[in-house]
């Protein structure tokens, strides 16, 4: 088995490409098989300049290693199209002497002219194909002396796959099953650009044949070019490789997920995005994986190696899938929780330096542990910011609610019994707590919150023993006392 992710460099890596890819990386571990990655930069009109880096490193970003590709050669190379234009010159040609594709002149202009002055009724929108291009000029309608005539001039031509109607084209899609196009629906197809470029079409079969690819697994909106590219295959005499067309993404409203679609409803579409809103990379395949495949029955929760191994094109379905950004947030939330807490704290702690300055590592990692459950992304963590330096200010509302007259008394009673706490130990924090209030006869929640609001700034948090742990004792006393100090 060889697959290929074939990419073309007109934008950051959107994320239907990334599922593409990752599906076609599954099946290549799954079976041994090789995975190419091709890089399809033949328009130059669309050509962004560091999108195949953005491709290459948000792939390696998401886990998904490919086996040949620029700068990784398997003896299929080169891997961008445009170092391969040699090639395709020369199956051009091939197909011009065997008459499968013919060379026209019309500049865009006439074709429009043409267009209009043969619309018909019948023919509302006519094409470039078996009913129109006998009137146009190429080398169908032209003397082959012309032809060479213009072609020695200099003149801007492209090269047509001559299309013959009234045959049925079909293949067998891995995902779709059997699927037929009739051939007179088939334009001519531009095959060669009059820069002398290669279309994709062109292009892509020449490199599915000669890199060898047994499987074509790509988007769903590839499949109206698939009656072009089989064509071609004939054409060449070539066989063509097994075909799967993946399910569209849709919007959570439906409709298809596009740009201005996403941006709408403020679902990101690069990967990047993802990577920079800090997305758990294998929460993002994870779900990726699950949208348009299942495993047959209820597991959602997939390491890589899971995948693999369950993976297969049977059970990727047809019909479209919707995003669905809560989802995602789901599986961010597991797969983040999975990591150990020296992993996450080795992530965050540059930022965490740069923001507050001399935290230990054992106290970012400790304190990692007693956020991890409670954080959507890793980088919340920054937020709790009490976890790293004493409160400066104390929420207002919970304040005007629950502060009360007592509160201050009550806190700095506390604090002065803590001082005789010689091991500060969760257990020990405990039972002077619970001392504490037996003693003064005094139900827990009259003090709990005045702790709360001392040691955080905040009414909702982590544990407050947990939190006295973290901070230590000297701390924990200092955050009391200056608590009473900022609300006197
Ligand atoms: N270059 C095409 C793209 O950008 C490749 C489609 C295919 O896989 O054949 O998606």
């Amino acid at each position: 088995m060889r697959v290929r992710f074939a990419p073309s460099p007109t934008g950051y890596l959107h994320i239907g490409g990334l599922r593409t890819a990752l599906y076609n990386f599954l099946l290549a571990r799954k079976h041994g098989g090789t995975f190419v990655l091709r890089v399809e930069d033949t328009d130059r009109t669309r050509f962004v300049e560091d999108a195949e880096a953005d491709i290459l490193s948000s792939l390696t970003w998401a886990g998904i290693q490919f086996d040949e590709g620029p700068g990784l050669n398997g003896g299929y190379g080169p891997y961008r199209q445009s170092e391969r234009s040699t090639r395709y010159a020369e199956v051009a040609n091939h197909l011009i002497e065997h008459e499968k594709a013919y060379i026209a002149f019309d500049s865009s202009e006439e074709i429009d002219a043409l267009k209009e002055r043969l619309r018909t009724p019948e023919n509302p929108s006519p094409r470039y194909d078996h009913e129109t291009r006998l009137s146009m000029s190429n080398s169908l309608t032209m003397s082959s002396e012309d032809v060479a005539r213009k072609v020695a001039a200099g003149e801007e031509y492209v090269v047509r796959l001559l299309v013959t109607p009234g045959s049925q084209i079909k293949f067998t899609d891995v995902i779709r099953g059997e699927v037929e196009f009739d051939s007179a629906t088939v334009d001519d197809q531009v095959l060669v650009k009059s820069d002398g470029l290669p279309t994709y079409h062109l292009a892509n079969i020449v490199d599915d044949h000669d890199m060898a690819i047994t499987h074509v697994i790509r988007g769903e909106e590839w499949l109206p070019s698939t009656p072009k590219h089989v064509l071609l295959y004939q054409a060449m005499g070539w066989d063509v490789p097994q075909m799967a067309h993946l399910p569209l993404i849709l919007s959570p409203t439906g409709g298809k997920l596009s740009k201005r679609n996403a941006d709408k409803q403020g679902i990101p579409v690069s990967v990047s995005q993802y990577r920079e809103a800090g997305y758990e990379a294998h929460a993002l395949v994870n779900f990726l994986a699950m949208l348009g495949w299942n495993p047959g029955d209820d597991r959602e929760v997939f390491s890589m190696e899971e995948l693999i191994e369950a993976f297969s094109l049977e059970r990727v379905g047809q019909s479209g899938v919707q995003f669905d950004l809560q989802k995602l947030e789901w599986f961010n939330e597991h797969w983040l929780r999975s990591r150990s807490d020296s992993d996450i704290a080795d992530e965050l702690e540059t930022s965490i330096q740069d923001t507050f300055s001399d935290v230990s590592r054992e106290h970012l990692v400790e304190a990692v542990a007693l956020m991890k459950d409670r954080l959507s992304f890793a980088s919340d963590l920054l937020e709790a910011e009490y976890l790293f330096r004493r409160p400066s200010s104390y929420d207002e509302k919970s304040v005007a609610k629950r502060w009360k007259d007592d509160s201050p008394v009550v806190l700095a009673a506390f604090a002065d019994s803590l001082e005789s706490v010689d091991e500060w130990t969760l257990d020990k924090l405990e039972e002077a707590l619970q001392t504490f209030v037996e003693i003064h006869e005094m139900g827990m929640g009259k003090i709990m919150f005045p702790i709360r609001l001392a040691l955080s700034g905040q009414p909702s948090g982590p544990g407050l023993y947990e939190m006295m742990a973290l901070f230590g004792k000297d701390e924990t006393i200092a955050r009391f006392r200056a608590c009473n100090d900022a609300l006197a």
